[in-house]
């Protein structure tokens, strides 16, 4: 059976070629599949399940038929939408895993994580993340009104941007000896995780054995997905347009 993975959509309505993409992917290959999973920042912003845009209503009524067809839809929480709950849950189908969360391919156990976690080097993203994941500062966000929320949300990635920019791609890729320590903590011989949107198979050693680090790319400019079926990964794009 095929196990689909893609990460990194960023679903937003100001890029609506991208999620026509995304739903004909849903309809076209996720529907023959076993299970998809989805391994965070679907969206490019998710302020609370209560978002009334209709934009995001139609990606979750999409993920709501192919579930409700027998697709199985595993989903982890990115850096921009940490904060799906259990209502998108209830509403598209998809069950929320835990990040890092194993998997068991056929027998084999795979690492499967966001990503950013890794990226140890980038100390201020590091900073931020552990405020911002904790129940307490989530509590209290979630109780804001939708609209200060999202207003929000803006400044927040109008920041991210600038440090983006500013920060240089080396230290917002994976830190080297944290990739190392995912594998040894999970005993697993691969992973797969997204965030850094550089999409490539990386072959490694770990402690004398083989290790695989399987990583996805963003769908910004074209789509990219991985297919599982039978002990073998293919990591593939779709052109868009
Ligand atoms: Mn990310």
């Amino acid at each position: 059976m095929i196990r689909l993975f893609v990460s990194d959509v960023h679903l937003d309505a100001s890029a609506p070629d991208a999620t026509e993409q995304f739903l004909a992917f849903l309809r076209n290959y996720a529907g023959d599949a076993e299970a998809l999973y989805i391994l965070g920042d679907l969206f490019e912003v998710w302020v609370g399940d209560d978002d009334p845009s209709e934009e995001k209503a139609r990606i979750v009524s999409a993920l709501r038929e192919m579930t409700a067809r027998g697709v199985a839809c595993f989903i982890v929480h990115g850096n921009r939408d940490f904060l799906l709950g259990r209502e998108f849950c209830d509403r598209s189908g998809c069950r929320l895993l835990q990040d890092p969360v194993i998997a068991e391919l056929d027998g084999e156990r795979v690492l499967v994580t966001h990503g950013d976690a890794l990226c140890t080097d980038d100390h201020a993203y590091q900073e931020l993340r552990s405020s911002v994941r904790t129940a307490e500062w989530q509590r209290r966000f979630l109780a804001l009104p939708f609209e200060v929320r999202d207003r929000f949300a803006n400044k927040a990635r109008a920041g991210s941007k600038a440090h983006t920019e500013r920060t240089p791609p080396k230290i917002q890729d994976v830190n080297p000896a944290a990739v190392e320590a995912a594998f040894r903590t999970a005993r697993v011989h691969r992973m797969i995780h997204g965030h850094t949107h550089r999409p490539g198979i990386h072959d490694t050693v770990v402690d004398g054995e083989p290790a695989q680090r399987i990583v996805l790319g963003a769908w910004y400019e074209e789509g990219s997905y991985l297919v599982y079926e039978n002990h073998r990964y293919d990591l593939r794009t779709l052109p868009r347009g």
